[in-house]
């Protein structure tokens, strides 16, 4: 570690954040927290026990009424507040998240834009809160529609976008007057509680955001979604584990957003510009080291042009930079863990045993750290894993298709639908792709759809509900009719 690296880690709160207070967990217990391109434990922090996630609630319960009722203008001032400390503070904030989750720097710095952004959208939402009034049909009553906080929530957040899957939620329970407790990944909790510092610098009262760290996700949220205090819980991360707490969260009727996996199609048809293609790929594949629910998992391209995209893809694959996400000049960092790399591999092999060609990379590097080759497969068979599963790796898979029709039914082919691609230079094929595919979200030739002022979410197994845009802050707001007679 660099000299600075441990400085910054000296200035990250390692305890909890309860009630306005940086706390012990129960009985002193901590965590390591690991640099996943060295293996290298950077910081012991607080290991909560439910018995601390249950405090956290409480503290959260106790703050509703008194942020329910702050002015949407403070609400809105201070996390405004927060997104000009975010911009402030974004080099530690990128070397925070470089260093416990390995991705590089220069991509770090986007994320702290990106995650910044959700503060600053919802700073603009926070006071745009509106109802309805008008008379009934019958003339005989006034109808008032207002919008209410939902109430405190719980949100379970992933280790791949560590700063900005927490704006994303925070910001728009804010700014509609809920209170929050986070519990962010084991793996990378550190940004988390720096971001809490932040919160407190720009005047967040006592108890609205509340975090907790630990190694029992289950121990800990299983209790809180069983209790009535809690009245929603939004999540991102595995399908696999969605379903589980979604069907924790059935027996009490919870309300719940659910971000949750992706199998994104990559269609480039024979009319595309096969040097945006090109770009595109490069963005929607091995951005944050194809750990994201938006990276593209299969590349479907028309047989005429297969051949030319395989050659110019491996390319520009071939020369990517694996290292340490801090050195200068890196685009592929480490994978999270040994489970991703472990992943990656069987993909590939699999698909290998199954026909497909290995264009360039393939396999493991040898450790220390947990890194894959940035990897071109190419002529993918039908019923080879990795078009089924989410690779979440560099390992950039291609089949083929024959028309348009044999596209959209391959890209259909899946439980789920987060996102999809397509290049074409056709409008009118745009055009029908857009009501063709189901999608939560397309991006017609551009690698990359994710903005603040966008509704993220997805179709099918992908989940529930919609974070960004117009539409984020209604995952925290729910509707209340009155009616008054007219006389
Ligand atoms: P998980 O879904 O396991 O983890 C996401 C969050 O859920 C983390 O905070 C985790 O906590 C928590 N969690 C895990 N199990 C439980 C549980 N039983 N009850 C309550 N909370 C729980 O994802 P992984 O990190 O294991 O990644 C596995 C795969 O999931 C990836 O390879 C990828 O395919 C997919 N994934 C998709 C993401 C997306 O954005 N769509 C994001 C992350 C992963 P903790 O880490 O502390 O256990």
């Amino acid at each position: 570690m660099t000299s600075n690296e441990t400085e910054l880690l000296a200035q990250v709160p390692t305890v909890l954040f309860i009630g306005g207070e940086w706390v012990d967990a129960e009985g002193g217990r901590t965590l390591p927290v690991r640099d996943p391109a060295t293996g290298e434990v950077l910081i012991e922090i607080a290991d909560a026990s439910p018995g601390d996630a249950l405090r956290a609630l409480d503290a959260a319960v106790a703050a509703q009424e008194s942020w329910a009722a702050t002015a949407p203008r403070r609400r809105s001032d201070i996390l405004r507040g927060s997104f000009d400390l975010v911009r402030e503070h974004a080099d530690d904030l990128a070397l925070l998240m470089t260093l416990e989750m390995g991705k590089p720097l220069a991509e770090a710095r986007g994320e702290v834009t990106y995650g910044g952004e959700f503060l600053r959208w919802f700073s603009e939402e926070a006071v745009r809160i509106s109802g309805r009034y008008g008379l009934n049909p019958e003339g005989t009553g006034r109808m008032i529609v207002s919008q209410r906080p939902v109430g405190p929530c719980l949100f379970v957040t992933p280790w791949n976008f560590p700063l900005a899957m927490a704006t994303r939620k925070i910001a728009p329970a804010l700014a509609a007057g809920c209170t929050v407790v986070i519990k962010p990944a084991e793996l990378t909790p550190l940004t988390t509680l720096y971001f809490a510092k932040l919160l407190v610098e720009a005047g967040l009262p006592a108890g609205v955001v509340n975090v907790y760290t630990t190694s029992r996700s289950s121990d800990t949220s299983g209790p809180l979604i069983g209790d009535p205090r809690l009245r929603k819980l939004s999540f991102t991360g595995s399908t696999e584990v969605g379903r589980r707490l979604l069907a924790q969260a059935a027996d009490r009727v919870l309300r719940v957003s659910m971000e949750l996996g992706g199998n994104a199609p990559f269609l480039v048809f024979d009319d595309a510009d096969l040097d945006k293609a090109v770009e595109g790929a490069m963005l929607a594949k091995f951005r944050n080291i194809g750990q994201a629910c938006t990276a593209a998992n299969r590349f479907l391209v028309h047989e005429s042009v297969a051949d030319e995209f395989a050659r110019r893809i491996t390319a520009r694959v071939a020369e990517l930079k694996v290292g340490r996400g801090t050195e200068d000049g890196v685009q592929i960092g480490p994978l999270i863990d040994d489970r991703a790399v472990a992943k990656a591999d069987e993909l590939v092999q699999d698909a290998v045993d199954r026909g497909a060609t290995v264009l360039t990379g393939g396999t493991a590097v040898d450790g220390p750290g947990t890194f894959f080759e940035p990897t071109v497969v190419a002529g993918v068979q039908d019923g080879s894993a990795i078009l089924r599963e989410e690779i979440f790796g560099p390992v950039l898979a291609i089949a083929t298709f024959a028309d348009e029709d044999e596209a959209v039914r391959l890209a259909n082919d899946t439980d789920f639908g987060l996102v999809s691609y397509a290049f074409t230079r056709d409008l009118a094929r745009g055009h029908r792709l857009i009501d063709r595919l189901e999608t939560g979200m397309l991006g017609l030739n551009v690698g990359v759809v994710s903005n603040a002022a966008a509704p993220f979410g997805g179709v099918k197994q992908s989940g529930i509900g919609r974070e960004g845009g117009l539409e984020g802050i209604h995952e925290y707001l729910s509707t209340k009719y009155t009616l008054i007679p007219a006389d």
